[in-house]
Protein backbone atom coordinates (compact mmCIF):
# COMPACT_ATOMS: atom_id res chain seq x y z
CA UNK A 1 0.00 0.00 0.00
CA UNK A 2 1.24 3.28 -1.06
CA UNK A 3 1.24 6.86 1.32
CA UNK A 4 -1.66 8.00 0.72
CA UNK A 5 -1.86 11.78 0.18
CA UNK A 6 -4.25 14.01 -0.68
CA UNK A 7 -6.30 14.23 -4.56
CA UNK A 8 -6.40 17.55 -5.83
CA UNK A 9 -10.17 17.69 -6.47
CA UNK A 10 -11.99 16.77 -2.84
CA UNK A 11 -15.90 15.85 -2.45
CA UNK A 12 -18.18 16.66 0.36
CA UNK A 13 -20.07 13.00 1.46
CA UNK A 14 -23.81 14.01 0.43
CA UNK A 15 -26.37 13.10 3.33
CA UNK A 16 -27.13 9.36 2.90
CA UNK A 17 -24.48 8.85 0.68
CA UNK A 18 -23.30 5.11 0.52
CA UNK A 19 -19.29 5.20 0.65
CA UNK A 20 -18.22 3.23 -2.27
CA UNK A 21 -20.59 6.22 -4.34
CA UNK A 22 -18.79 8.97 -2.64
CA UNK A 23 -15.27 7.35 -4.13
CA UNK A 24 -16.43 6.72 -7.26
CA UNK A 25 -17.54 10.96 -7.65
CA UNK A 26 -14.94 11.61 -6.06
CA UNK A 27 -12.62 9.85 -8.43
CA UNK A 28 -14.30 11.24 -11.25
CA UNK A 29 -13.89 14.44 -10.12
CA UNK A 30 -10.59 13.87 -10.44
CA UNK A 31 -10.86 12.26 -13.76
CA UNK A 32 -9.78 8.74 -13.01
CA UNK A 33 -11.90 5.62 -12.01
CA UNK A 34 -12.10 4.25 -8.86
CA UNK A 35 -10.06 0.64 -10.20
CA UNK A 36 -7.92 4.07 -11.26
CA UNK A 37 -7.46 5.28 -7.84
CA UNK A 38 -7.51 1.68 -6.14
CA UNK A 39 -4.79 1.00 -8.53
CA UNK A 40 -2.69 4.75 -7.31
CA UNK A 41 -3.00 3.80 -4.03
CA UNK A 42 -1.81 0.22 -4.31
CA UNK A 43 -5.16 -1.73 -3.03
CA UNK A 44 -6.89 -4.22 -4.96
CA UNK A 45 -9.43 -3.70 -7.06
CA UNK A 46 -12.34 -5.10 -5.39
CA UNK A 47 -16.06 -3.34 -3.57
CA UNK A 48 -14.72 -4.76 -0.51
CA UNK A 49 -12.19 -2.69 0.69
CA UNK A 50 -10.67 -3.35 3.96
CA UNK A 51 -9.97 -1.48 7.25
CA UNK A 52 -6.63 -0.33 6.25
CA UNK A 53 -7.22 0.38 2.51
CA UNK A 54 -10.57 2.62 3.51
CA UNK A 55 -7.86 4.72 6.24
CA UNK A 56 -5.76 4.91 2.97
CA UNK A 57 -9.00 6.23 0.98
CA UNK A 58 -10.26 8.32 3.18
CA UNK A 59 -6.80 10.53 3.84
CA UNK A 60 -6.32 10.86 -0.45
CA UNK A 61 -10.19 12.15 -0.76
CA UNK A 62 -9.86 14.10 2.54
CA UNK A 63 -12.84 12.32 4.10
CA UNK A 64 -13.90 11.11 8.02
CA UNK A 65 -12.83 7.86 7.87
CA UNK A 66 -15.04 6.56 10.45
CA UNK A 67 -18.20 7.80 8.08
CA UNK A 68 -15.92 6.16 5.41
CA UNK A 69 -16.11 3.05 7.34
CA UNK A 70 -19.02 2.90 8.43
CA UNK A 71 -20.76 3.69 5.09
CA UNK A 72 -18.54 1.12 3.06
CA UNK A 73 -18.77 -3.00 2.91
CA UNK A 74 -16.25 -4.68 4.63
CA UNK A 75 -15.46 -8.71 4.89
CA UNK A 76 -14.68 -9.58 7.99
CA UNK A 77 -15.39 -13.06 9.73
CA UNK A 78 -18.06 -14.25 12.53
CA UNK A 79 -17.47 -17.54 14.29
CA UNK A 80 -15.66 -19.36 11.48
CA UNK A 81 -17.75 -17.63 8.40
CA UNK A 82 -17.43 -15.01 6.01
CA UNK A 83 -19.88 -12.13 7.17
CA UNK A 84 -19.65 -8.43 6.52
CA UNK A 85 -19.53 -4.99 9.00
CA UNK A 86 -21.67 -2.20 7.21
CA UNK A 87 -23.53 0.66 9.25
CA UNK A 88 -21.08 -0.01 12.40
CA UNK A 89 -22.59 -3.71 12.60
CA UNK A 90 -21.92 -7.42 11.55
CA UNK A 91 -24.27 -8.84 8.78
CA UNK A 92 -24.06 -12.41 8.23
CA UNK A 93 -27.04 -13.43 6.09
CA UNK A 94 -24.43 -13.62 2.56
CA UNK A 95 -27.49 -11.84 0.86
CA UNK A 96 -28.17 -9.04 2.77
CA UNK A 97 -25.76 -6.20 1.12
CA UNK A 98 -25.33 -6.04 -2.20
CA UNK A 99 -21.56 -5.35 -2.57
CA UNK A 100 -20.12 -6.16 -6.30
CA UNK A 101 -23.45 -5.88 -7.51
CA UNK A 102 -24.62 -2.05 -6.92
CA UNK A 103 -28.34 -1.20 -7.56
CA UNK A 104 -29.44 2.30 -8.41
CA UNK A 105 -32.63 4.34 -8.54
CA UNK A 106 -32.17 5.82 -12.23
CA UNK A 107 -34.59 8.58 -11.65
CA UNK A 108 -33.41 9.49 -8.29
CA UNK A 109 -29.82 9.64 -9.72
CA UNK A 110 -31.47 12.00 -12.92
CA UNK A 111 -32.22 14.30 -10.44
CA UNK A 112 -29.23 14.43 -8.71
CA UNK A 113 -28.88 12.18 -5.91
CA UNK A 114 -25.72 10.09 -5.20
CA UNK A 115 -25.55 6.86 -4.61
CA UNK A 116 -27.84 6.26 -1.53
CA UNK A 117 -26.53 4.19 0.93
CA UNK A 118 -29.57 2.00 1.59
CA UNK A 119 -30.03 1.08 -1.92
CA UNK A 120 -26.56 -1.36 -0.52
CA UNK A 121 -29.52 -3.36 1.48
CA UNK A 122 -30.12 -6.13 -0.96
CA UNK A 123 -33.65 -6.18 0.08
CA UNK A 124 -34.02 -2.63 -0.59
CA UNK A 125 -35.36 -2.96 -4.24
CA UNK A 126 -37.36 -0.30 -5.10
CA UNK A 127 -37.58 3.59 -4.41
CA UNK A 128 -39.29 4.99 -2.03
CA UNK A 129 -39.97 8.29 -3.42
CA UNK A 130 -40.65 7.37 -7.61
CA UNK A 131 -41.17 4.28 -6.10
CA UNK A 132 -39.98 1.94 -9.14
CA UNK A 133 -37.87 -0.92 -8.67
CA UNK A 134 -34.06 -0.24 -8.40
CA UNK A 135 -31.82 -1.16 -11.67
CA UNK A 136 -28.99 -3.25 -11.38
CA UNK A 137 -28.49 -3.62 -15.25
CA UNK A 138 -28.11 -1.30 -18.23
CA UNK A 139 -30.97 -1.56 -20.58
CA UNK A 140 -28.22 -0.85 -23.62
CA UNK A 141 -25.59 -3.52 -23.03
CA UNK A 142 -27.09 -5.74 -20.76
CA UNK A 143 -24.61 -6.09 -17.94
CA UNK A 144 -25.27 -6.31 -14.35
CA UNK A 145 -23.87 -2.27 -12.96
CA UNK A 146 -21.03 -2.70 -11.46
CA UNK A 147 -18.50 0.02 -9.23
CA UNK A 148 -15.96 0.16 -11.85
CA UNK A 149 -18.31 2.08 -13.97
CA UNK A 150 -16.84 5.67 -15.23
CA UNK A 151 -19.59 7.57 -13.13
CA UNK A 152 -22.61 6.50 -10.54
CA UNK A 153 -24.73 7.38 -13.77
CA UNK A 154 -22.66 6.14 -16.69
CA UNK A 155 -22.60 1.77 -17.38
CA UNK A 156 -18.85 0.41 -18.11
CA UNK A 157 -20.52 0.86 -21.94
CA UNK A 158 -20.23 4.66 -21.72
CA UNK A 159 -24.13 4.85 -21.82
CA UNK A 160 -25.85 6.71 -19.03
CA UNK A 161 -28.42 4.41 -16.82
CA UNK A 162 -31.72 4.38 -17.66
CA UNK A 163 -34.47 1.99 -16.57
CA UNK A 164 -36.00 0.01 -18.75
CA UNK A 165 -39.76 1.83 -19.62
CA UNK A 166 -41.71 -1.03 -17.80
CA UNK A 167 -39.98 -1.09 -14.86
CA UNK A 168 -42.51 -2.74 -12.68
CA UNK A 169 -43.68 0.01 -9.72
CA UNK A 170 -43.40 -1.60 -6.26
CA UNK A 171 -46.44 -2.85 -4.53
CA UNK A 172 -47.89 -1.26 -1.13
CA UNK A 173 -46.87 -4.24 0.79
CA UNK A 174 -43.74 -4.50 -0.42
CA UNK A 175 -42.88 -0.54 0.03
CA UNK A 176 -44.20 -0.66 3.74
CA UNK A 177 -41.79 -3.62 4.51
CA UNK A 178 -38.60 -2.10 2.69
CA UNK A 179 -39.50 1.20 4.95
CA UNK A 180 -39.31 -1.53 8.28
CA UNK A 181 -35.79 -2.68 6.78
CA UNK A 182 -34.59 0.45 6.27
CA UNK A 183 -35.73 1.90 9.63
CA UNK A 184 -33.85 -1.59 10.97
CA UNK A 185 -30.92 -1.04 9.09
CA UNK A 186 -30.72 2.75 10.72
CA UNK A 187 -31.38 1.05 14.07
CA UNK A 188 -34.49 3.63 14.23
CA UNK A 189 -37.62 2.47 15.91
CA UNK A 190 -40.05 1.09 13.40
CA UNK A 191 -43.71 3.05 13.82
CA UNK A 192 -46.82 0.99 13.75
CA UNK A 193 -49.35 3.16 12.04
CA UNK A 194 -51.64 2.71 8.37
CA UNK A 195 -50.30 0.05 6.39
CA UNK A 196 -47.63 -1.23 8.41
CA UNK A 197 -50.32 -2.63 10.85
CA UNK A 198 -50.90 -5.12 8.48
CA UNK A 199 -47.31 -6.82 9.13
CA UNK A 200 -47.54 -8.88 12.04
CA UNK A 201 -45.88 -7.94 15.08
CA UNK A 202 -42.86 -10.85 15.12
CA UNK A 203 -40.88 -8.75 12.43
CA UNK A 204 -40.32 -6.18 14.53
CA UNK A 205 -37.91 -8.51 16.45
CA UNK A 206 -35.61 -8.75 13.70
CA UNK A 207 -32.58 -7.03 12.63
CA UNK A 208 -32.37 -5.79 9.35
CA UNK A 209 -30.00 -8.44 8.53
CA UNK A 210 -32.51 -10.93 9.71
CA UNK A 211 -35.41 -9.41 8.29
CA UNK A 212 -34.24 -10.23 5.24
CA UNK A 213 -33.42 -13.61 6.23
CA UNK A 214 -36.07 -14.47 7.17
CA UNK A 215 -38.75 -12.97 4.51
CA UNK A 216 -35.89 -15.20 2.03
CA UNK A 217 -36.67 -18.25 4.10
CA UNK A 218 -40.59 -17.31 3.48
CA UNK A 219 -40.41 -16.16 0.07
CA UNK A 220 -37.43 -18.37 -2.42
CA UNK A 221 -39.89 -20.99 -2.76
CA UNK A 222 -41.79 -20.72 -5.81
CA UNK A 223 -43.51 -24.59 -4.95
CA UNK A 224 -44.00 -26.69 -2.50
CA UNK A 225 -40.96 -28.74 -0.86
CA UNK A 226 -38.70 -26.98 -3.97
CA UNK A 227 -35.28 -27.72 -3.43
CA UNK A 228 -33.02 -24.91 -3.10
CA UNK A 229 -29.54 -25.18 -4.08
CA UNK A 230 -26.91 -23.78 -1.36
CA UNK A 231 -25.83 -21.53 -4.45
CA UNK A 232 -28.97 -20.21 -5.62
CA UNK A 233 -29.31 -18.86 -1.75
CA UNK A 234 -26.15 -17.35 -1.26
CA UNK A 235 -25.43 -15.97 -4.75
CA UNK A 236 -25.84 -12.35 -5.40
CA UNK A 237 -29.47 -12.40 -6.79
CA UNK A 238 -31.01 -9.71 -9.50
CA UNK A 239 -32.97 -7.05 -7.74
CA UNK A 240 -35.88 -8.50 -10.25
CA UNK A 241 -35.06 -11.99 -8.26
CA UNK A 242 -35.21 -10.72 -4.72
CA UNK A 243 -37.82 -8.55 -5.63
CA UNK A 244 -40.59 -11.44 -6.51
CA UNK A 245 -38.80 -13.53 -3.99
CA UNK A 246 -40.01 -10.40 -1.54
CA UNK A 247 -43.40 -10.22 -2.75
CA UNK A 248 -44.08 -13.64 -2.27
CA UNK A 249 -42.24 -14.03 1.35
CA UNK A 250 -44.11 -11.54 2.50
CA UNK A 251 -47.68 -12.40 0.91
CA UNK A 252 -46.91 -16.19 3.34
CA UNK A 253 -45.59 -13.78 6.42
CA UNK A 254 -48.90 -11.78 5.79
CA UNK A 255 -50.52 -15.67 6.78
CA UNK A 256 -48.45 -16.28 9.73
CA UNK A 257 -50.10 -13.71 12.00
CA UNK A 258 -48.75 -13.80 15.37
CA UNK A 259 -47.55 -17.31 15.61
CA UNK A 260 -50.43 -17.75 17.71
CA UNK A 261 -51.65 -21.13 16.00
CA UNK A 262 -49.29 -23.87 14.53
CA UNK A 263 -48.17 -23.01 10.87
CA UNK A 264 -50.79 -24.32 8.25
CA UNK A 265 -49.14 -27.36 6.86
CA UNK A 266 -49.46 -25.77 3.56
CA UNK A 267 -47.66 -22.99 4.39
CA UNK A 268 -44.67 -24.97 5.85
CA UNK A 269 -44.13 -26.64 2.83
CA UNK A 270 -43.31 -23.08 1.07
CA UNK A 271 -41.80 -21.96 3.77
CA UNK A 272 -37.36 -23.01 3.43
CA UNK A 273 -36.49 -24.57 6.55
CA UNK A 274 -33.19 -24.37 6.12
CA UNK A 275 -32.76 -20.63 5.48
CA UNK A 276 -34.03 -20.38 9.15
CA UNK A 277 -31.46 -23.41 10.63
CA UNK A 278 -29.28 -20.86 9.21
CA UNK A 279 -30.39 -17.98 11.13
CA UNK A 280 -30.64 -19.61 14.13
CA UNK A 281 -27.20 -20.99 13.72
CA UNK A 282 -25.34 -17.77 12.33
CA UNK A 283 -27.60 -14.96 12.94
CA UNK A 284 -25.58 -12.00 14.57
CA UNK A 285 -28.06 -10.64 17.17
CA UNK A 286 -29.46 -13.08 20.16
CA UNK A 287 -32.78 -11.76 18.92
CA UNK A 288 -32.65 -12.96 15.44
CA UNK A 289 -31.39 -16.12 16.56
CA UNK A 290 -34.00 -16.80 19.02
CA UNK A 291 -37.29 -15.80 16.35
CA UNK A 292 -35.63 -18.06 14.22
CA UNK A 293 -35.71 -20.66 16.83
CA UNK A 294 -39.48 -19.63 17.57
CA UNK A 295 -40.40 -19.66 13.61
CA UNK A 296 -39.32 -23.54 13.63
CA UNK A 297 -40.74 -24.51 16.31
CA UNK A 298 -43.93 -22.83 14.84
CA UNK A 299 -43.34 -24.59 11.94
CA UNK A 300 -43.27 -28.25 14.05
CA UNK A 301 -39.61 -28.59 13.15
CA UNK A 302 -36.62 -28.49 15.84
CA UNK A 303 -33.81 -26.04 15.72
CA UNK A 304 -30.96 -28.02 14.92
CA UNK A 305 -28.04 -28.15 17.43
CA UNK A 306 -25.06 -26.20 16.31
CA UNK A 307 -21.46 -28.61 15.77
CA UNK A 308 -19.91 -26.32 18.43
CA UNK A 309 -22.87 -27.06 20.60
CA UNK A 310 -20.17 -28.92 23.20
CA UNK A 311 -18.83 -25.17 24.00
CA UNK A 312 -20.57 -21.82 23.50
CA UNK A 313 -23.26 -23.70 21.37
CA UNK A 314 -24.60 -25.45 24.91
CA UNK A 315 -25.62 -22.58 26.39
CA UNK A 316 -27.37 -21.21 23.73
CA UNK A 317 -28.95 -24.29 23.26
CA UNK A 318 -30.24 -24.20 27.19
CA UNK A 319 -31.27 -20.23 27.05
CA UNK A 320 -33.56 -21.34 24.28
CA UNK A 321 -35.41 -24.09 25.95
CA UNK A 322 -35.87 -22.27 29.19
CA UNK A 323 -37.21 -19.11 27.19
CA UNK A 324 -40.90 -18.54 26.88
CA UNK A 325 -40.63 -17.30 23.44
CA UNK A 326 -42.68 -13.94 23.14
CA UNK A 327 -43.63 -12.79 19.67
CA UNK A 328 -46.85 -10.79 20.34
ZN1 LIG B 1 -35.76 7.26 -6.74
ZN1 LIG C 1 -24.08 -0.73 -20.35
Amino acid sequence: MREASTLPVTVEPAPGESGLGCLLRAARANGISLAGLLEALDLPKSPRPTREGLNALAQALDVDPAWLASSTVVACRRGGYGASEWQDRVWTCPLSLRGAHPQVCTDCLREGSPCLIDWELAGCVACLRHPRLLTDGCVHCGRRLSWWRPAIDVCACGHFLSAEPDRPVAGAELLTWIERLVARARGAAVSSSGATQRLPRWIDALSADALLAASFAFGIRREPYERITSTAAIVCPTTLQVARILERGIARILRSGELRERCPSDLGTLVYEEGLQRLWLRGSEQGDRLAAAGLLRWMGCLPRRSRASSGAGEGQQGELFDLELDFG
